[in-house]
């Protein structure tokens, strides 16, 4: 049983990309091919609103292509999570599904949901996986034309943010997975948790930017170390 009673998880785009979905930061700085600032800014949503929308359809489809799966570390994950006695709290940057697929309880999406949409006039926010197009109708107001991704873009305020702070105030263990910590608030998180003095822990592929801060490293391929490390947790 681990002896931590209060443990904060960060995971970014790095858990997933063994189960096939391609990183943000990949070759040349580009998100599947496209430059950030023409798909993930509100600016770009309001010059091209199209372009920004197939993008995200593009995205969305993505998740229900045959053989992308949660992988061994989502899984370690979620099997941490159920077995563990204290609070376990797991904030993504992803959009992607796949902690949910792996069965974990109930992660915060700082960064939105790709199976999300909301409609900017009445607010709502609801699940879908249809494609949005220009024409696409809010089924709450009936207003066609305002139904966006329910995508938090750069420039754009985080969800949870509450919440996360809270956690981080007062968690044990905080331990960072797949995240290059170059997007901000979610790169400070460590700071916070360095500041405070309790064990920080990072699992990447490669050294973050953050990495001073981190107590513990680790790197290698998150499905080896992310199973690897929560399995010695268990008996820590
Ligand atoms: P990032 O792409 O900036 O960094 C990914 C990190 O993962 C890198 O440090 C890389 O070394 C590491 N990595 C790559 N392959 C790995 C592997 N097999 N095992 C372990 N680590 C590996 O990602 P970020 O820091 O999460 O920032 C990305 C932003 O882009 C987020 O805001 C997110 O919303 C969005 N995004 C999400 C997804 C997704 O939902 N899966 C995919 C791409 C981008």
């Amino acid at each position: 049983m681990s002896r931590y009673s209060s443990i904060v998880v960060l995971t970014g785009a790095g858990i997933s990309a063994e189960s096939g979905i391609q990183t943000f930061r990949g070759a040349g700085g580009l998100w599947a091919g496209h430059d950030i600032e023409e798909v993930a800014t509100f600016e770009a949503y309001a010059r091209n609103p199209k372009k920004v929308l197939e993008f995200y359809n593009d995205r969305r489809s993505e998740l229900s292509r045959t053989g992308i799966e949660p992988n061994a570390a989502h899984l370690a994950l979620a099997e941490f999570e159920h077995e563990h006695a204290g609070e376990f709290l797991l904030v993504t940057q992803n959009v992607d599904n796949l902690h949910e697929r792996a069965g974990s309880r109930q992660p915060l999406h700082m960064h939105g949901e790709l199976d999300k949409v909301r409609c900017q006039r009445c607010y709502e926010i609801y699940p879908s996986r249809e494609e949005l197009a220009l024409t696409t109708q809010c089924p709450w107001c009936m207003t066609a034309g305002r139904v966006r991704p329910h995508i938090v873009w750069f420039g754009e305020m985080p969800f949870h943010m509450e919440e996360i702070h809270e956690r981080l105030a007062r968690c044990d263990l905080f331990v960072s997975i797949g995240t290059s910590g170059n997007v901000y608030p979610a790169a400070g998180f460590v700071e916070i948790a360095h500041q405070r003095g309790i064990p920080t822990v990072e699992l990447n592929l490669e050294p973050s930017l953050g990495e001073s801060l981190f107590r513990d490293r680790r790197y290698g391929p998150a499905t080896e170390i992310v199973p690897e490390f929560f399995a010695r947790l268990r008996n820590d």
